[in-house]
C-alpha cells in the first residue's frame, strides 16, 4: 500500500490537506468524530485551502485598485440606490448572463466601490475579473494597433468573465480611440460582462466619443441587456469633511438635474 503522504501527493492535496493532517487528526480524536465526519472535515479543509489559493490568485489578476465589499457599502446614506437592485446584482446572475452593469454619477458617490465589489464577489464565486481604467484601455488598445496585435489584445479583453471599465468621461476619445472601444463592446457583446462607471449622464456620450453615431452604437451595444444605476446625492468623502467642518460648500441637492441622465429602461431585450 502507498504511503498516505506519498498518496496526498499523487492527489496534489500536499498543500492544504497534508500540511494540516496532524491537526486535523487531533482535532478528530478530541472532538469523536466518525469516520465520515471525520473525511467531511479533511475535504472540507482541502476544498478550503484550494478555494483561498484561487480566489487570491484571481483578485491578484484582476488587478483591482483597492478592495471594497458590498457589506462596507452604507446605503443609507446613498438614498438613490435601490438597494433591492444592487443585491439581485451581487447574485451575479448578470454574470451567467453576460449582460452589463452602468454606474452613472458624480464623484465620490461610491460608483468605483459598487464596480470593485461586484467584480469581488464575481472572483469569489471563481469568475476570471479584470479591472482597468477607461483611459488604460484606450491607451492599451492604441498600442495594440500601432504594433499591429489589436485582434489578439481584443480576443485577450474578452476572455474576463468581467471587465470592470472604471472613470468614462473624464476624457474625451478622438474617433479613432472610439471606434477601438466599439469594436471591445462589441467583441464582449452577450459573451461576457462589462461594468461602467461615468460622471456623465447618457445623452452626454456622443460628447465623449466625439461622435454621434458611434455614441449610438456604443449606447445601443451596452444597454441591450444591462442594468443602470444612477446614482445622486453628494460625494460619501465630502459628507464626512462636512460633518467634521472642514468643508463650507452647500450640500448638493437630491433634485440637482446635472448628473440625472434620461430614464432608461432597467433591463431591456
Ligand atoms: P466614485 O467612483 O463614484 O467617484 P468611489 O467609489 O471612489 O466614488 O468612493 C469614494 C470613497 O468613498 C471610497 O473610499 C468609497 O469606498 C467611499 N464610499 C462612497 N460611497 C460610499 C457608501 N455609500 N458607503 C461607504 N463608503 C462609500
Ligand atoms: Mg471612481
Amino acid at each position: 500500500m502507498m504511503a498516505l503522504e506519498q498518496l496526498l501527493n499523487r492527489l496534489k492535496m500536499e498543500d492544504h490537506l497534508q500540511s494540516s493532517l496532524d491537526s486535523l487528526c487531533e482535532h478528530a480524536s478530541k472532538q469523536d468524530l466518525n469516520y465520515r465526519e471525520f473525511l467531511e472535515q479533511a475535504l472540507l479543509q482541502e476544498w478550503g485551502g484550494r478555494h483561498q489559493k484561487g480566489l487570491e490568485s484571481r483578485l491578484k489578476q484582476a488587478r483591482l485598485p483597492w478592495i471594497k465589499t458590498l457589506e462596507q457599502f452604507d446605503f443609507s446614506f446613498q438614498h438613490s440606490i435601490d438597494h433591492k437592485i444592487v443585491r439581485d446584482l451581487a447574485g451575479l446572475g448578470f454574470v451567467e448572463r453576460g449582460e452589463n452593469v452602468v454606474l452613472l454619477g458624480p464623484p465620490g458617490v461610491g460608483k468605483t466601490h459598487l464596480a470593485v465589489a461586484l467584480a469581488v464577489k464575481a472572483a469569489e464565486a471563481g469568475h476570471r475579473v479584470l479591472f482597468m481604467t477607461l483611459d488604460r484601455l484606450v491607451s492599451t488598445l492604441m498600442r495594440a494597433r500601432q504594433e499591429n496585435r489589436l485582434d489578439r489584445q481584443l480576443q485577450q479583453l474578452t476572455y474576463p468573465k468581467v471587465l470592470v471599465l472604471d472613470e468614462m468621461g473624464y476624457l474625451p476619445m478622438t474617433r479613432e480611440e472610439a471606434s477601438l472601444f466599439f469594436r471591445l463592446i462589441n467583441r464582449r457583446y452577450e459573451r461576457a460582462s462589462t461594468i461602467l462607471t461615468s460622471n456623465k449622464s447618457f445623452k452626454d456620450w456622443g460628447e465623449i466619443f466625439g461622435d454621434q453615431v458611434i455614441a449610438t452604437a456604443i449606447l445601443d451595444r451596452l444597454l441591450h441587456h444591462s442594468t443602470t444605476l444612477n446614482i445622486k446625492g453628494e460625494s460619501y468623502w465630502l459628507k464626512d469633511k462636512r460633518r467634521a467642518g472642514l468643508v463650507t460648500t452647500p450640500a448638493t441637492k437630491e433634485d440637482e438635474p446635472s448628473h440625472a441622465p434620461d430614464p432608461v429602461p432597467m433591463s431591456s431585450d
